[in-house]
């Protein structure tokens, strides 16, 4: 399963903001394309979470993680985590 590629190519702007932004990015990247969830447990690539993790998520977080980055992904990542407990 190659998914990823759709997370690349959101370029654009400048300044310390975007130095951030991108930091942020790449650790969102790396772990997408993790196989082991913050758990410890095996997960997708492309996926947060792992399926025990995720199913502990209410509905509306689970269907935001399927956001891209820079449209409500890193924001939805940020409930899930409260919710986990990370
Ligand atoms: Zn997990």
């Amino acid at each position: 399963m190659k998914r990823g590629a759709q997370f690349s190519g959101l370029r654009g702007g400048g300044g310390v903001d975007q130095v951030n932004a991108d930091k942020d990015r790449e650790f969102y990247l790396k772990e997408l394309a993790s196989e082991e969830c913050q758990c410890g447990c095996e997960k997708n690539k492309g996926r947060t979470f792992c399926f025990g993790c995720y199913r502990k998520l209410p509905r509306e977080i689970q269907s935001r993680l399927y956001s891209k980055l820079g449209h409500g992904y890193e924001e939805a990542r940020e409930l899930a985590a409260g919710f986990l407990g990370d």
